[in-house]
């Protein structure tokens, strides 16, 4: 592909096979270790940063500005990232939670991202997307006048799916690991990865089923998200991807109560994974991802004996951060 890369995966990671949950649930299922990807406790962002820092480097940046929840990870792994690439990072994160507590403001993701030394800036607004890119642009003209060169790092559809790339890799490699999933079961949020995955799978010719887990909006919404995501990283690459619209399949049964908030069903799923594997998902985005699989189970969608794929896109740094919520979802008995 023509595109500058940053590395910062430099090891395939792993697929592990998860026995005990296979036994359970009458399937045969693995997981992709995404969250082993990269530094400062990795996950999905390190794949989408390597092209998004790619560019940046390009252009001889010297800052790189990024947006995202206050307990985002991609804020966070860009911070990290950018480190290690010698790059500043200035951060802005939006107040897109309700109902939070002192710890959601200060562990977690935002202790880290002051770790690595990032400029951290709030945005009030958690469902504008546009404005917040606007208000990071704002900022980005500051650094131009002082003279250092910015990139921006934007959230809002109608950008260059750049992260999307980063995903169309990991299918590449998961394809090199192993061929045989019919089905491959992955978050989709702002849609890079899940679209990433779907449109660089069926582009080596892979039928695998990929179901995308509601993290961010409802399946209507993200149907539609994906379906523009997917046509923007047509646009970018200069010629279709081979997706069709059947192929574009949504599950929304865990997003419930909204973003970044833990449910019952996210909850349980967490602990299935815990107590069976001893393998931890985060409670944003990972435990509504993996509660698809039991659900789709149970109603016969995913049919028994499947081999099945989970991608952990990481998040565990937020852990700490929704100490309350967890401790309420998980009582001491
Ligand atoms: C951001 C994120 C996702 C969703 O990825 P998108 O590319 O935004 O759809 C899933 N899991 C984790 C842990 C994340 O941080």
């Amino acid at each position: 592909m023509p595109f500058a890369r940053a590395e910062l995966v430099s090891a395939i990671t792993p697929i592990e096979h998860l026995p005990n949950l296979s036994a359970r649930l009458g399937i045969d299922l693995h997981i992709k270790r995404d969250d082993l990807a990269g530094t400062t406790m990795g996950g999905n962002k390190s794949r989408q940063l390597e092209y998004y820092l790619g560019a940046a480097q390009q252009k001889n940046a010297q800052t790189v500005l990024i947006t995202g929840a206050v307990q985002s990870n991609f804020v966070r792994t860009a911070a990290a990232s950018a480190a290690k690439l010698g790059m500043r990072t200035i951060v802005q994160l939006e107040d897109r939670v309700p109902d939070v507590d002192a710890l959601y403001g200060s562990n977690g993701n935002v202790l880290l991202a002051r770790l690595l030394g990032a400029e951290v800036m709030r945005y009030a607004a958690g469902e504008d997307e546009a404005g917040a890119d606007a208000a990071l642009r704002e900022r980005a003209e500051i650094e131009r006048k002082a003279g250092r060169v910015p990139y921006v790092i934007p959230l809002a559809l109608g950008n260059p799916p750049l992260g999307a790339l980063g995903y169309m890799r990991a299918a590449e490699e998961v394809v090199s690991q192993d061929a045989d999933f019919d089905v491959v079961v992955i978050g989709s949020g702002s849609g890079l990865t899940h679209a990433g995955m779907l449109a660089g799978l069926r582009s080596i010719g892979q039928p695998a089923r990929v179901i995308g887990s509601c993290v961010r909006r409802d399946a209507t919404q993200q149907t539609q998200r994906i379906n523009t995501v997917l046509e923007a990283l047509s646009e970018l690459l200069g010629s279709k991807v081979p997706v069709t619209d059947a192929d574009v399949v949504i599950w929304d049964g865990a997003f419930s109560p909204g973003y970044g908030q833990l449910g019952p069903s996210a909850a349980q799923a967490m602990a299935m994974m815990a107590q069976s594997e001893g393998i931890v998902l985060d409670p944003v985005y990972t435990a509504k991802v993996f509660a698809a699989i039991p659900a789709l189970v149970d109603n016969g969608e995913i049919p028994e004996g499947s081999r099945v794929l989970f991608v952990h896109t990481g998040g565990l740094a937020s852990l700490f951060a929704y100490q309350s919520s967890l401790e309420n979802a998980f009582p001491h008995p």
